[in-house]
């Protein structure tokens, strides 16, 4: 198949999704699996949320897609955010060196940063800190940005930014979080 098509491996692209509708995450899991269709590898960092929850995409990985890996660095409680812990900014901390270091290893042909974008919103991690983080990345990499309140700064360095604005969602008439369909 003619894979000139889809561009050279060589211009990664910065995509980001926001807003706050349902399928951001989602819409990042996507694109891993098209990646991983054409045998990249894909580092899938995710912001405040715990290893010790369970999530299916992750069985996922850890079952069928030895390309896929998956990384959690939060608590199991939600982040406070109008006054994130100590705690909560070290797990960050890790993140960001971990996305600094799958980022520049190149051994990865997309990192997604999920949830980094409330990250930044809420100050666990610099906003500099992540456009340094764009800028670094070798041009043969996709990283994907995901969560809601993407700082301005953010968006103006992406080439693809899409907002997910709920129409509806199934939690306002009292359906809880569902395997399967939340994680
Ligand atoms: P998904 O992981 O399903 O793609 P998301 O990444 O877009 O969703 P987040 O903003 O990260 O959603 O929110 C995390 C969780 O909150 C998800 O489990 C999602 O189902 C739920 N959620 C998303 N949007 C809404 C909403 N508008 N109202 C209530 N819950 C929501
Ligand atoms: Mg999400």
């Amino acid at each position: 198949m003619d894979t000139d098509r889809t561009g050279e491996w060589s211009k990664g692209l910065v995509m980001v999704y926001t807003g706050n509708g349902k399928g951001k995450t989602t819409a990042a899991l996507g694109l891993a699996l098209r990646q991983i269709g054409w045998g990249r590898r894909v580092l899938f960092i995710q912001f405040m949320k715990s290893k010790d929850n369970v999530y299916g995409e992750r069985m996922a990985a850890e079952k069928y897609l030895p390309l896929l890996e998956m990384e959690q660095y939060g608590q199991d409680e939600f982040v406070d955010l109008s006054s994130p812990g100590d705690r909560d900014a070290a797990l960050a901390a890790a993140a960001m060196k971990r996305a600094s270091e799958g980022l520049s290893s190149g051994e990865y042909g997309l990192v997604v940063l999920d949830e980094i974008n409330v990250a930044a919103a809420c100050g666990l991690v610099e906003v500099e800190d992540v456009l340094a983080l764009i800028a670094k990345r070798p041009p043969h990499v996709d990283l994907v940005l995901t969560g809601r309140y993407c700082p301005d700064a953010i968006m103006a360095k992406a080439d693809m930014v899409s907002e997910v604005r709920e129409i509806k969602h199934h939690y306002a008439k009292g359906v809880p979080a569902r395997k399967g369909i939340e994680f």
